[in-house]
C-alpha cells in the first residue's frame, strides 16, 4: 500500500505527498571495500574489516577495511614516493588537467554519489542532491582552476607545496569535506593520505574508484578507513608534513598537542553553535525559512547550524508561531524520498547524544516544543525540536548538540545580542536578519564569527573562505585563502 506524507498546520491537514523514492538500482556497493593505497585496492595487514550502516533502515551496507599503524605508514610511503617522483615535478597546468578531471567525473555520476551519501549517512536526498554532491564538484573545478596560477595567488612570492598531506574529516559531509581537503591539496602540488569517518566511508570510497577511472597517477590520493585509532596513526605519522582535520573540538584539540614541536603545519575545522539573530525590521516569513534551513537542514549535523536563535522582542511571538507552524509542515523520514526535508540521525550514538541533550533542556526548565509527526520504527530519528524560555547559562545553549534542536531567546538592543551571540566558546558562523544594511555591517565587524550570513543562512561557495576564530578551530577553507595552508612561501 502507498505510504502519505500527510502535511498538517496545527491538527488540520493541508496537504499530501505520495512516496517520491530514489531509485537505487543503478547503484553499485561492493560487498567489502579494502584500502586505497598507491592506486590499488589493498587488504588490511590485520584483516579486519568493519561494517557500515544506513542509518534509515540499520541495514548493512557493506565492509570496510580497518587500516592499523603500518597501513597507515605504507599509505604515507606511497604518497611520498609520489610527491618526490611524480606530483611535485608537474606543472600545474598538467595537475589542473587532472583536477578538473575528477570535477567532471564527480558531474557525471552525481547521481550515484548522492544517493550512496544519503544511504551511508542518512541526509535526505535533496541534500546530497543539491548541495553536498554539486558542492564538491564545484570544490574541484575552482580549485583546478588556481593549480596552474599559484603564482598571482601569492604575488611576489615563489610558491613550493609541502609534501604529504594527512587528512581526517568527519560524518556530516562525507565527500564535500574529502572535496574541501583533496582540492586544494593537488593543486599546490601535495600529495595525501586521507581517512574518512568510520560511520561514513562510502563516497570516499567511491571518489577512490573515481580517482583511479580519473588516471590519477599511483600513490597521489591514498584513502584509508577506520577510527579514532587510524586518524591518530596518520596524525602522528612521522613523514606527514601537514595535518588538516575537521571534527570535533575535542579531538581536535588532541591533535593540536599531539604535534607540538614536529614542524607539522595544522589547520583544524572544528565545532560551532552559530547564532542567528532576527531583527524587528526583517523579512519574518524569509527569516522563518532561513531559521529552519540553519537548524533543521541535514538534521542539524551541520558544524555552523544556527542553533541559537536570537529574536527582537516586538517579533518574538509572531516569529514562534510561524516557526511552530513551518516545523509542524517538516517531513521526516526515508532519506532517498525527494520530500523528505529531514532524514535519518547518522549513528545510535549520535541519536544518544541529542536525545540526551533534549532531556537536559527540559530538566533545566525550558519550554520544549517538537513537531508532532510521525517517524519510522526502524533507523535513528529525531523529531524537529524547539527550547524556547531558555537561559545563557543553559547546557543547550552552551554546548554543541548536533542535532535538530533550536534553543531560542529574546533580545532588546543590538549591544546586548552581540554580547550574548558572542558569548560562547565557539566561533564558527552567525546570521543576521534585518532590513537595515547599517546594522548587517555593525553586527558582522563585532560579531566574532568567521562567516556571518546576512538574511539568508548556509550558503556556500568553493570561492569563499570557511573557518572558524576560538574553539571552532584555525585556518581557511575554500577560496584563495585555502589555499595557503598547502604552500610554503619564499
Ligand atoms: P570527531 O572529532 O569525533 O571525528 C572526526 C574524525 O576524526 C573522524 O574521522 C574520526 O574517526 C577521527 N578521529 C577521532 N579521534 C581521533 C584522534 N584521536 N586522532 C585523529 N583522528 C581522530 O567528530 P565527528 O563527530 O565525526 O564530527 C562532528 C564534529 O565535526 C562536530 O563538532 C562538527 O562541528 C565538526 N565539523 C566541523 C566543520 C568545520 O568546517 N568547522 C565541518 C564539519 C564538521
Amino acid at each position: 500500500m502507498k505510504k502519505e506524507h500527510k502535511l498538517k498546520l496545527g491538527k488540520q491537514s493541508i496537504w499530501q505527498y505520495a512516496d517520491a523514492p530514489e531509485s537505487t538500482s543503478h547503484i553499485q556497493i561492493k560487498k567489502k571495500y579494502d584500502l586505497f593505497i598507491d592506486g590499488k585496492w589493498v587488504k588490511p595487514e590485520s584483516k579486519k574489516y568493519f561494517k557500515t550502516i544506513n542509518p534509515a533502515t540499520e541495514e548493512v551496507l557493506s565492509e570496510v577495511a580497518l587500516a592499523g599503524k603500518k597501513d597507515v605508514d605504507k599509505a604515507v610511503k606511497a604518497a611520498r614516493k609520489a610527491y618526490r617522483n611524480v606530483w611535485s615535478k608537474l606543472s600545474g597546468r598538467e595537475r589542473a588537467k587532472y583536477i578538473y578531471r575528477i570535477a567532471r567525473l564527480l558531474q557525471e555520476r552525481a547521481r550515484e554519489f548522492s544517493i550512496i551519501e544519503s544511504m551511508d549517512g542518512g541526509k535526505a536526498i535533496r541534500e546530497s542532491r543539491d548541495v553536498d554532491v554539486p558542492l564538491a564538484a564545484a570544490h574541484f573545478f575552482y580549485t583546478a582552476g588556481w593549480a596552474d596560477k599559484l603564482e598571482y595567488a601569492f604575488p611576489n612570492r615563489k610558491v613550493r607545496p609541502l609534501g604529504v598531506a594527512g587528512q581526517v574529516i568527519p560524518w556530516n559531509f562525507p565527500l564535500l569535506m574529502a572535496a574541501w581537503k583533496i582540492a586544494p591539496a593537488l593543486a599546490c602540488g601535495n600529495t595525501v593520505v586521507l581517512k574518512p569517518a568510520e560511520t561514513t566511508p562510502l563516497t570516499a570510497l567511491k571518489l577512490a574508484e573515481l580517482i583511479q577511472d580519473a588516471g590519477l597517477p599511483e600513490g597521489v590520493v591514498n584513502i584509508v578507513t577506520g577510527a579514532g585509532d587510524t586518524g591518530a596513526a596518520i596524525v602522528n605519522h612521522d613523514d606527514i608534513d601537514k595535518v588538516a582535520f575537521t571534527g570535533s573540538t575535542a579531538v581536535g584539540k588532541l591533535i593540536q598537542s599531539s604535534i607540538v614541536g614536529t614542524g607539522k603545519k595544522l589547520t583544524l575545522e572544528l565545532g560551532g553553535k552559530a547564532a542567528n539573530i532576527i531583527f524587528e525590521d526583517a523579512p519574518i516569513d524569509q527569516a522563518v525559512e532561513g531559521i529552519i534551513n540553519g537548524i533543521y537542514f541535514n538534521q542539524g549535523h551541520v558544524c555552523c547550524a544556527g542553533s541559537r536563535l536570537f529574536v527582537e522582542e516586538p517579533v518574538y511571538k509572531e516569529v514562534i508561531r510561524k516557526l511552530q507552524d513551518r516545523i509542524e509542515t517538516l517531513v521526516v523520514g526515508n532519506p532517498l524520498d525527494k520530500n523528505t526535508d529531514i532524514g535519518a540521525i547518522n549513528s545510535k550514538e549520535q541519536l544518544k547524544t541529542i536525545e540526551n541533550y533534549i532531556k537536559i533542556g527540559k530538566k533545566e526548565g525550558a519550554e520544549f516544543f517538537q513537531s508532532a509527526c510521525n517517524v519510522p520504527k526502524k533507523g535513528f530519528w529525531v523529531r524537529p525540536t524547539l527550547f524556547t524560555e531558555v537561559a545563557q547559562s543553559s547546557k543547550i545553549v552552551q554546548e554543541e548538540i548536533f542535532g535538530p534542536v533550536l534553543a531560542v531567546q529574546t533580545f532588546r538592543s543590538v549591544d546586548e545580542v552581540i554580547q550574548k551571540a558572542n558569548n560562547t566558546p565557539y566561533g564558527l558562523s552567525a546570521g543576521v536578519w534585518t532590513d537595515k544594511g547599517s546594522k548587517i555591517f555593525n553586527l558582522t565587524s563585532k560579531m566574532r564569527a568567521g562567516v556571518v550570513w546576512a538574511n539568508t543562512y548556509n550558503k556556500f561557495d568553493p570561492a569563499s573562505p570557511f573557518g572558524g576564530y576560538k574553539e571552532s578551530g584555525f585556518g581557511r577553507e575554500g577560496g584563495l585563502h585555502g589555499l595557503r595552508p598547502y604552500v610554503r612561501l619564499n
